[in-house]
């Protein structure tokens, strides 16, 4: 896979115009500009790449709008040797984007035929550590837990309570909330063991959060 100098050129437009629609975090943008998103799409449509657009990656999922990646990216305040947790590997594109902010990453995917061919893509690109992980997101990881930041790229009817217990206290949680035609960005922040100041942000769109894993067919 090559990044090309043209490539490089594509994504600093993107970071104008990420700058043009609000976002201000300069780290945030920096890892943008470090990481190719076109690695993490289909060669056929590299072209799409550096559009400020989601995009199909298969089995009915999408790898998130950069502006949604900078905005939840931004909300989680990730800092070096952090442990974070991703709910939704999907692509890995937003898994890489923590790891070259240096957050320790684990990444959960449910449905097997993303999880196989996102690990695969990772084996030849070297973002930093991330651990990959096939499974149900709602039960969270708790061998590794607790978790510094919990990013969630699914959209959840509700807070999953089990994420929020892999928390440590004094961390913070990102996840968008609501039904099916839209959910709040809400951030979370663990106070002690059992108390959370909630905040709300903007309304987005996102595939949803499903329970249970799902077997590739093929
Ligand atoms: N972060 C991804 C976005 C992918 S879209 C990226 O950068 O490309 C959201 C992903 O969440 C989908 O791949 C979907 O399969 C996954 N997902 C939905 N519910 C899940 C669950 N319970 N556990 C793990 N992953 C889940």
């Amino acid at each position: 896979m090559e990044d090309t100098y043209r490539h490089r050129g594509l994504r600093r437009q993107l970071i104008d115009r990420l700058r043009e629609k609000g976002v201000k975090d300069e780290t945030v943008l920096q890892a943008i500009s470090a990481v190719p998103r076109h690695f993490f799409l289909d060669k056929a449509f590299e072209e799409w790449a550096y559009e400020d657009k989601p995009f199909p990656i298969g089995n009915e999922q999408t790898i998130s709008q950069p502006f949604t990646v900078a905005y939840q990216t931004t909300l989680l305040q990730v800092k070096k040797r952090e442990k974070v947790l991703e709910i939704g590997t999907g692509s890995g594109y937003q898994a890489a984007i923590l790891a070259v902010l240096g957050a320790r990453v684990y990444t959960l995917e449910r449905q097997e035929a993303l999880f196989l061919k996102t690990r695969a893509l990772f084996k030849n690109l070297s973002f930093g550590n991330i651990r990959m992980y096939y499974r149900d997101g709602f039960k969270g990881l708790p061998e590794f837990a607790p978790f510094d930041k919990i990013l969630v790229t699914a959209g959840a009817s509700e807070i999953p309570k089990t994420l929020l217990e892999q928390l440590a206290i004094g961390g913070l949680m990102v996840i968008p909330v609501g039904d099916r035609k839209g959910q709040w960005m809400l951030r979370l922040q663990k106070v002690s063991e059992k108390e959370y100041i909630e905040e709300r942000f903007d309304r987005f769109r996102f595939v949803p959060f499903l329970p249970g894993t799902e077997r590739s067919t093929d």
